[in-house]
């Protein structure tokens, strides 16, 4: 009977603990259940069980006592623990905001607010220049002739980009800009990137982190109405300098300095700085008007006004090209053609007031550029991956079925296939997570967002490029105005290491900033323990840590229990249907098992998970990979359903979510105390995996669908610029393939026959009329495998050059 009676105090905890029933309450409620069972076993009032129990209830319910027993020595050894932040540590940390990917951190992502997202929704503003602005800019793009011929864009592309405002796109109109949103800014890069990337790279500095955003963010009323009507028009270009020879990645120690001194400006005595900087690597500066420039500001001799204060750390100001003492124009050469180069400067001049914001922006450097590092991050170089993977799809998927090999298109072939559905699923995830992405930036600069859509979308491009390179073959090697694929693989590099590069991005910031910025208590925990007044501190912990307790528990519970049942029963969107509901309860499951792994991980190592970057990048990869999820369905659900597009779903899905799973049995097998993190895995996956990786009947499904005009491949085409030019690199690709398609099964049929030996005849032509004779094709098909066959052989050749 005592042990019934306990079982049942343990169910009701248990029920306490997964309503998330507030402490007094619960406290009250187990009381009760208490008394009630020891009406029926008196052994519960025995001494030995009542005096644990209130122990235990008054350690949690009194704040004084909780404090001594509890709190207090918690709080001393993590403070103890934690390496101490420093102010850009904690400037980082805070800038930006948080959006979904916080939900699913916390482990219970609320699903009413993910179906109150809506994805956003170009205006016809937005549209009308999609449609016409840049579509006359992609007629005036040749990658070929760009990046062999000019190693530059043409007059005319530079001209138009000016004029048309493709540099003032984040500029607000009442400085003569477009102000477009964040989707809009993403599809227009996508679709010039679709014609050439270094027109996109061209278009998209000033537009992402640049003086343009930093001046519209943080600048004076002066300052923006000096620099962004030409920097709108295109009369000022701008590029930004923050990385050196000394300082990439670890851009917070940069040696640049700015020291406050008197100097001469415009023949008059004023306050300002003298600059001395050498900056690399600096997209746009060899053209540049102006120039962005961050740097450590000193003040020895306090004239800022404060005179305690000598050092304000990281400072961004803007500097005219063409001011004594700045050096550029010369140009490096990052593989593409796009302006590039170093910035010098040796004790250069400056007004005070040319410092972004003034003076009063003094030392706020570091926390601007995060912020605007933020929000760019999310933009310009998912859409440049998005671009990518989606003409990948259109062109391996084109030339896979026109490209034959053993008598049958390559495409056919279950090893090529392999590649061509993966090339397919993450067509279609780039483009989902895009859409997720810009939808969150509309309102604000989801930090950790915009790192995971930064990382993944260039990662998922680099293995759609590689896989794409493997498919097409000597084809997609032999370079020429004819290659339409080897300049999208040279370009990888280069998305991979700016803007944050990936193995920093994976290993440090997305659980890192991921942690703090999404983890219910955790910043407030550090924060209090940063306190000055030690007494308050341990106040504020308390509070905090007694909720995060119950937040571990929880999630540890609801991991328990939606592993037994691989998340079947939980909570799902209002409006998710048959398709994607298990997969809205495999996230539950996969968000509360990162949550309590999360916590277990942070306890046991304390700040020492930071260093531990194979453990905390697999932490942020399951985080990395719900949230990709959640765009894959978000996407899915926007569009009426067909095959083609649950299965490019399906794949997608299946591969994000066994990465997840995978990434937190890898952490589980590598973590130090494997026990517990063990423990976790088994409550999370009692049966073993919870997802498998994309089966072969799917692989196949896929392969085929690509080399089809699914409406998959109509619905991603919308997105690019599509050339239908038969000598364009392109236009060559989707013309033939379109000639093929129209073609139906004539192609196939003539081939069957011929391959089997059944038609008389030397050359194609004399094979075409038998097999016309013969009634395998009508007579008038056969002018038409004659022209489909010379473009065919057209469309598999590349080309030779007298001298390279
Ligand atoms: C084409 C091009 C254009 C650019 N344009 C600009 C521009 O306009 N303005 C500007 O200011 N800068 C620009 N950059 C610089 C760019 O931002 C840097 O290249 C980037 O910050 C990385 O620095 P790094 O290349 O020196 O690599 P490093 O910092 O030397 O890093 C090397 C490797 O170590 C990894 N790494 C470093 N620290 C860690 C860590 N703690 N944990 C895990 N891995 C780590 C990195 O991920 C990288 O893989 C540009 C660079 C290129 C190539």
């Amino acid at each position: 009977m005592l042990l019934l009676s306990l079982l049942a105090v343990l169910v009701v905890v248990a029920v306490l603990i997964y309503r998330q029933v507030a402490l007094s309450a619960a406290s009250s409620i187990v009381i009760i259940a208490w008394l009630v069972l020891g009406a029926f076993s008196r052994e519960m009032l025995s001494p030995w069980l009542v005096v644990p129990l209130v122990a235990v209830l008054l350690v949690l319910n009194v704040g004084s006592i909780r404090r001594a027993v509890l709190s207090k020595p918690v709080f001393g050894i993590l403070k103890k623990t934690m390496p101490a932040m420093s102010v850009t540590e904690r400037e980082a940390l805070e800038a930006g905001t948080t959006w979904w990917e916080k939900q699913l951190f916390s482990g219970k992502p609320d699903w009413n607010e993910f179906a109150q997202i809506s994805l956003p929704q170009l205006t016809k503003e937005e549209q009308s220049f999609l449609d016409n602005e840049v579509n006359e800019l992609c007629t005036l793009l040749d990658e070929w002739d760009i990046q062999n011929n000019r190693k530059d864009l043409s007059p005319e592309a530079w001209q138009y980009l000016k004029d048309k405002n493709f540099f003032g796109l984040i500029i607000p109109k009442e400085y003569g800009g477009r102000d477009f949103s964040p989707y809009a800014q993403s599809r227009i890069m996508s679709k010039i990137a679709s014609r050439s990337g270094t027109a996109a790279v061209t278009a998209m500095v000033p537009n992402s982190l640049g003086p343009g955003e930093l001046l519209v963010k943080y600048g004076t009323e002066e300052q923006r109405n000096r620099w962004l009507p030409g920097l709108a028009k295109g009369t000022e270009i701008p590029c930004f300098g923050l990385t050196g020879p000394e300082a990439g990645s670890d851009a917070g120690s940069i040696p640049d300095v700015g020291i406050v001194c008197k100097g001469m400006h415009d023949g008059q005595e004023v306050l300002g700085l003298r600059l001395t900087f050498s900056k690399r690597w600096i997209t746009l500066a060899p053209v540049a008007t102006v120039v962005g420039l961050a740097f450590k500001l000193h003040d020895p001799d306090g004239l800022l006004g404060d005179p305690t204060k000598k050092e304000y750390g990281i400072t961004c100001a803007l500097i005219p090209a063409n001011h004594p003492g700045v050096e550029i124009g010369k140009r490096h050469n990052p593989g593409s053609p796009f302006m590039n180069g170093p910035v010098f400067g040796t004790d250069v001049f400056i007004p005070v007031d040319w410092i972004i914001g003034g003076a009063a922006m003094a030392g706020k450097g570091w926390r601007m550029l995060i912020e605007c590092l933020g929000a760019g991050r999310g933009v310009s170089l998912p859409a440049l991956s998005t671009a990518s993977g989606e003409m990948n799809y259109r062109m391996v998927g084109a030339y896979a079925r026109i490209r034959r090999q053993f008598n049958t298109e390559i495409g056919k072939f279950e090893g090529v296939q392999e590649a061509t559905a993966s090339i397919a699923a993450s067509g279609y995830a780039l483009e989902a997570m895009r859409q997720l992405v810009t939808k969150g930036l509309e309102t604000g600069a989801p930090s950790v967002m915009t790192a995971m859509a930064k990382y993944h979308a260039t990662e998922m491009m680099r293995k759609s490029v590689e896989h794409s390179m493997d498919v097409v073959g000597g084809r997609a090697i032999q370079k020429g105005p004819r290659n339409f694929l080897v300049f999208s693989y040279q370009s990888v590099p280069v998305a991979i290491t700016v803007e944050g590069a990936n193995i920093l991005t994976r290993s440090l910031m997305i659980f890192g900033q991921g942690a703090m910025r999404c983890h219910p208590f955790l910043f407030e925990e550090m924060q209090s323990m940063q306190l000055e007044d030690q007494a308050e501190g341990i106040k504020k912990f308390d509070k905090l840590f007694i909720s995060h307790l119950g937040h571990v528990a929880n999630n540890l519970l609801r991991t328990k229990i939606m592993g037994f049942t691989r998340g079947r029963f939980s909570s799902v969107p209002a409006n998710a249907d048959d398709f994607s509901k298990r997969w809205y309860q495999r996230i539950n499951l996969l968000s509360a098992a990162l949550a309590v792994t999360s916590d277990v991980a942070l306890a046991v190592l304390g700040g020492n998970l930071k260093r531990r970057e194979l453990l905390s990048a697999r932490l942020g990869d399951v985080h990395s990979q719900l949230f990709i999820a959640c765009a894959i369905l978000k996407f899915h659900s926007a569009h009426a359903r067909s095959r083609a597009e649950d299965a490019h779903a399906e794949y997608a899905l299946t591969e994000a979510l066994y990465k997840a799973q995978e990434a937190l049995k890898e952490f589980s097998n590598n973590f130090p105390a494997r026990f517990v993190t063990r423990l976790i895995k088994f409550a999370a996956m009692p049966f073993g995996n919870i997802v498998s990786k994309p089966n072969d009947n799917l692989i196949r499904e896929l392969g085929d669908l690509i080399m089809e005009d699914n409406p998959v491949r109509q619905m991603l085409g919308q997105y690019l610029y599509v050339n239908h030019d038969p000598e364009d690199a392109t236009g060559r690709v989707e013309s033939t393939y379109q000639m093929l398609l129209a073609l139906g099964p004539v192609w196939g049929n003539f081939l069957k026959a011929k391959n089997s030996g059944k038609l008389s005849g030397n050359t194609l032509e004399e094979q075409a009329k038998d097999a016309a004779a013969k009634n395998i094709i009508q007579p008038h098909d056969v002018a038409r495998i004659l022209e489909y066959d010379a473009r065919r052989y057209d469309c598999v050749l590349t080309d030779a050059f007298d001298k390279l």
